[in-house]
């Protein structure tokens, strides 16, 4: 994070202030402004993760008589497969393969079979892997076949344009602490408000989206505790991210740490694992050139952890992979860093000839 952004969380506010529906009615008017949805679409924090949100949205926002096709190509997709039965939401779920976007032309087949089907969720990139779901192919077959979406824009928004006006997009849902930079433990649902407003009965409490929403309307408050130090934050990661430029600054800076990363562990035999045309600048997996008898990416992980470098293992067990996140408050020095550190463990543990 950000030592400003950081910085501005040593405030302490109270949450029924005036200060505080100031700084709620500003990020809400700011997100809306990112996100360029219109004044078709309201924004409605949610107080906790990404998850959180999803949950709202899909629970809050879905009737009895609606039915759900969840399009998955990886974890997260299942996991609003997950929310659904839960709550008990009528839906089916489409899977695919986590190595390339989901097909709009399945969707379609899907939606031509069971008209039934009145939503499609879909994620926008699938972190797990790092893969690029085309928004607009599901969106023009949405609008072709006369049903609704719901976008997990979670890890994309703020990095790339989620068309929403004159969309059939029913809600989109993001957090604090991913492009925008804001710390974690803020979600947000950017709903159509016709869509709020017809809103079935809650079922959850402190998940009702449409609850939410009227209250911000109706005395600009939360409903329960808001976590004040976290919306300080992303005020303040916000005014940041219109000072480096916006969607296209943030697009720009990530690709070049992507592209240092990528050519900097490709001169190792370190390659990527999805085809270039379906990755984003956001996250990448990666597959070392040697099995898992030689060093499981679990393992390196661990060491480059403990030089700073906060890489996970992948989610993919076919090979021995790891995963590499461009986000956040990165320098190309940092991409230099980490190239550097994956070397020199590599060629320590015997992994690589020294000349590598
Ligand atoms: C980060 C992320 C989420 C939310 O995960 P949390 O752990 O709840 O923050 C959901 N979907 C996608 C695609 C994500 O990248």
């Amino acid at each position: 994070m950000a030592d400003d952004v950081r910085q501005a969380m040593l405030e302490d506010i109270g949450s029924r202030t005036p200060r505080m529906e100031e700084l709620t009615r500003k990020i809400r008017s700011e997100l809306a402004e990112v996100a360029e949805c219109g004044d078709g679409f309201a924004v409605v924090p949610i107080q906790g993760s990404g998850t959180y949100a999803l949950e709202a949205m899909l629970s809050s926002l879905l009737h009895d008589a609606d039915k759900l096709l969840v399009a998955a190509n990886g974890p997260y997709g299942e996991r609003m497969a997950q929310i659904c039965r839960v709550h008990g939401l009528n839906h089916r779920t489409l899977n695919s393969s986590g190595m390339r976007p989901v097909s709009a032309a399945e969707i379609e087949t899907v939606l031509q079979a069971d008209p039934a089907v009145t939503h499609v969720a879909l994620v926008h990139f699938e972190t797990a892997l790092g893969v690029l779901n085309d928004l607009d192919a599901v969106l023009a077959v949405a609008s072709r076949r006369g049903v609704r979406v719901f976008v997990d824009a979670m890890s994309s928004f703020g990095a790339l344009p989620i068309p929403m006006r004159n969309r059939p997009v029913t809600a989109v849902a993001a957090s604090s602490n991913k492009c925008l930079h804001g710390a974690p433990g803020l979600s947000f649902v950017i709903a159509d408000r016709g869509a709020l407003e017809n809103a079935p009965p809650a079922r959850s409490l402190s998940l009702d989206l449409a609850a939410q929403f009227r209250e911000f309307e109706k005395s600009g408050q939360w409903r329960f505790t808001p976590p004040t130090h976290v919306v300080l934050a992303l005020e303040r990661a916000l005014a940041s991210y219109r000072a480096q430029g916006g969607r296209a600054g943030r697009w720009a800076h990530y690709s070049a740490i992507a592209q240092a990363i990528t050519s900097g562990l490709a001169a190792l035999g370190i390659e990527a694992l999805i085809e270039s045309r379906f990755r984003a600048p956001i996250i990448a997996t990666f597959v070392l050139p040697f099995g898992n008898e030689v060093m499981p990416a679990a393992r390196l992980s661990q060491l480059l952890i403990e030089r700073g470098f906060v890489i996970y293992p992948s989610v993919y067990k076919e090979q021995n992979s790891y995963r590499v996140g461009f986000i956040g408050e990165l320098t190309q020095e940092d991409a230099r860093g980490v190239v550097e550190a994956t070397r020199s463990i590599l060629v320590a543990n015997h992994c690589l000839p020294a000349l590598a």
